[in-house]
């Protein structure tokens, strides 16, 4: 496929771009504008599978260094009618960031500057470009933590996060994205600079543009709780029988007051695939055994025995093979073999912060998840978990090169709903796709599931999207039918944003209202979030 050429409206802005910033951080060129064509939203990766390389290429591309440069590339674009995409790092899922009438992506990575550390107020104030693992490095080394960990932390900005309403790890204890934000500045389409910090309530001002997704403005700086880093960790495995008795459990611990770090409920199937239990065969050797210790290899053993690892192994291979293109066999037969040789469910608890305090919670929260039938594993299971916190989503790539493709789903709902969302959401995607989930994030009133599917994806032009599709409106059709919100973390972007009335009804006219004020031009991310 040819490169895009350089359009007229891009070569006819080039020059006051430069001239707002400089001529290196202006670029409309073919790869540049390729680079910048799609996020890592999956239904874009089908088209790139079939040689589709530029779904949405940008006019030009624009790196802004002050907010005083962002303003006037907002200006520029009110003047001559161009779209704007605010961009981090385009580790999006949801289609965010792409361009969908062209115009500018303004980037704003080279914007980090790292304001302020203030311990006496425990806050602390950087520029939106940064880079998450940069970020916690830096707080880090000066004895801080922000406690945020989503899985990108090394593909994401805290300028994404903001617009996305980002959820860490480790959620449970120390909340998303929004709890931690005191400010925000963001340049609106008026190309207005509003630094709520400046008022009186700004903490409850800054929620009213967190999770905006780049439709009212950029984000160029926040300022964020931040904690003494961790001195201790406890962390803990423990086998319970079902996905229900180990959702009470979670729910008993944090209506109890605890606040646990890490949460991880796996249902039958993905505790399969987060304890990496070997696909085996006659013909392989015997797996070695698990480094992080007797009680979780013991685990392993008793889940199935040797009969049970080669059954296993046949439902791993067959999750990137021929099996995905009758997934509803596929779901049933797994369900099987698991009711014959699955033992139940891996629950991950990580407990941390001050030494006295952290030995004291996690004793009561162990205490707690036995008292609702839990089986001590030992620590080998949340230090393997720690090991590997990075590695899974990564994974998805080898669906795709299989010929398939995978996407996750993250809603969440009230306790009372959680096991009703459970189901309904896997009867509805079965037909289409091959699914499983996690439980990752549980607060005192609610929790979310981190669905995963995967389905063959068909070669004939148009077919893959249209199974995609397919999945995803059964999906999003099932978690708004038991009152679930669409996205817990991941935001709403292009994917979602059809389900945005259900969810919102006539809340929506909030929405409306305030992109009508502050993006009176309709500059911003236009197709996103509903609006
Ligand atoms: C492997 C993988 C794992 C992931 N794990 C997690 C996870 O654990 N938790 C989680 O929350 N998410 C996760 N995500 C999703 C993604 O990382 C988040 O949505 C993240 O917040 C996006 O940040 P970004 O800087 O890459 O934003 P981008 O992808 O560049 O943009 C996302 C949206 O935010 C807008 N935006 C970006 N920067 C700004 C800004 N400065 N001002 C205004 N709007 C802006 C964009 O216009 C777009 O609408 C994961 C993604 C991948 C690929």
């Amino acid at each position: 496929m040819p490169l895009p050429a350089p359009t007229t409206r891009g070569e006819a802005l080039a020059p006051a771009l430069r001239s707002i910033t400089a001529p290196d951080r202006v670029s409309i060129t073919p790869t540049d504008r390729l680079a910048y064509a799609r996020d890592l939203w999956p239904r874009g990766l089908l088209g790139l599978e079939a040689g589709d390389l530029g779904a949405h290429p940008p006019d030009a591309v624009v790196w802004p260094e002050t907010v005083e440069e962002v303003q006037a590339i907002v200006r520029l674009a009110i003047a001559e009618r161009v779209p704007i995409v605010p961009y981090g790092a385009g580790s999006g899922v949801c289609g965010g960031t792409l361009a969908l009438r062209g115009g500018l992506v303004v980037d704003v990575k080279r914007m980090r500057r790292l304001v302020e550390i203030d311990p006496a107020s425990l806050t602390a104030t950087f520029d939106a470009g940064w880079i998450g693992e940069h970020l916690e490095h830096e707080l880090e080394r000066r004895g801080f933590t922000l406690g945020h960990f989503p899985s990108s932390i090394m593909c994401s900005t805290l300028g994404g996060w903001l617009a996305a309403r980002s959820a860490g790890q480790c959620s449970s204890r120390y909340g998303k994205i929004e709890d931690m934000v005191r400010s925000v500045e963001l340049v609106d389409g008026r190309a207005e600079v509003i630094d709520t910090a400046r008022e009186p309530d700004g903490e409850h001002l800054a929620q009213l543009l967190v999770g905006s997704e780049g439709t009212l403005g950029i984000f160029t700086r926040a300022r964020l709780q931040i904690r003494p880093a961790p001195e201790a960790r406890h962390l803990r495995g423990f086998a319970v029988p079902r996905v229900a008795a180990g959702c009470e459990a979670i729910r008993r611990v944090m209506q109890r007051g605890l606040r646990p770090a890490v949460v991880r409920l796996y249902d039958e199937l993905d505790t399969l695939m987060a304890l990496g239990i070997h696909a085996t065969s006659d013909a392989e050797p015997p797996p070695a055994p698990a480094p992080e210790g007797a009680a979780l290899d013991r685990w392993i053993d008793e889940f199935g025995g040797r009969e049970g690892r080669r059954a296993l192994g046949a439902i791993r291979r067959a999750v990137v093979g021929a099996a995905l293109s009758h997934p509803r066999v596929l779901n049933r037969a797994v369900d099987a073999v698991l009711g014959r040789v699955g033992r139940g469910c891996l629950l991950v608890i990580g407990v941390e912060g001050d030494a006295r305090l952290a030995e004291a919670e996690a004793n009561a929260t162990f205490r707690e998840i036995e008292a609702a039938g839990g089986r001590d594993l030992g620590p080998g299971p949340g230090e393997h978990w720690l090991r590997h916190r990075y590695d899974v989503s990564f994974k998805l790539s080898r669906v795709f090169e299989a010929g398939a493709f995978g996407d996750t789903m993250e809603v969440a709902v009230s306790w009372d709903r959680l096991m009703d969302l459970y189901r309904t959401v896997r009867e509805a995607v079965a037909p289409h796709a091959f699914i499983m989930a996690h439980f990752s994030h549980a607060y005192p009133d609610g929790c979310s599931i981190y669905f995963t599917f995967a389905a063959a994806a068909p070669t004939e032009p148009g077919e893959a999207e249209r199974r995609y599709d397919a999945v995803w409106r059964a999906a999003l059709t099932a978690a708004t039918s038991v009152g679930a919100t669409i996205s817990h973390h991941h935001g709403v972007g292009l994917s979602k944003a059809a389900f945005m009335p259900s969810e919102h009804g006539e809340s929506m006219a909030i929405l409306r209202a305030l992109k009508e004020a502050l993006d009176p031009h309709h500059v911003f991310n236009p197709g996103k979030l509903g609006l």
